[in-house]
């Protein structure tokens, strides 16, 4: 089953507390390319960089409150192409279980995915970002059939 992306890019913005301001510098120098997809966020994220930048992101929950579910939802009914998170590689956090469950979701549904500024700048500055692309998602219901029966 295959996941259209459109020229313009559904990009979900999430950053742990300590990679905030690496974020919010990334999202500031590349507002221009920004501006022209859809944004959206978890809760604490998107506010600071709807503040920072003025850019419209809408928000989800915070994290530790659900938002990573929610992003997660939002790639399974297909509403995120892209996924910029800047997660903190040095704490725990207490939605880890959260965090893991949405980079599985993301793999899943073949989401472009940038946990650090030289992902986000070599997938923000690849020719795709302007093209339609088909994400290559697994058709499960395929799969179990080819291997149970
Ligand atoms: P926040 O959530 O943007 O609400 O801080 C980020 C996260 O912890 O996933």
């Amino acid at each position: 089953m295959g996941y259209k992306m459109g020229e313009v890019k559904k990009i979900a913005l999430i950053a742990h507390d300590n990679r905030k301001e690496a974020l919010l510098n990334w999202v500031s120098e590349n507002k221009e390319e920004l501006s022209k997809h859809i944004l959206c966020g978890t809760g604490t994220t998107s506010k600071l960089i709807t503040e920072t930048t003025g850019l419209e992101v809408k928000g989800f929950k915070s994290g530790p409150m659900g938002g990573d579910q929610q992003i997660g939802a939002a790639i399974v009914n297909g509403d995120i192409d892209i996924m910029i998170f800047f997660w903190d590689p040095l704490t725990s956090q207490p939605h880890d279980p959260d965090v893991k469950a949405l980079l599985r979701i993301a793999v899943l549904y073949d989401v472009a995915v940038a946990m650090s500024k030289s992902s986000a700048d070599f997938l923000l500055s690849s020719i795709k970002i302007s093209e339609v692309y088909d994400r290559n998602v697994i058709d499960y219901y395929t799969r179990i059939r080819k291997d149970n029966f």
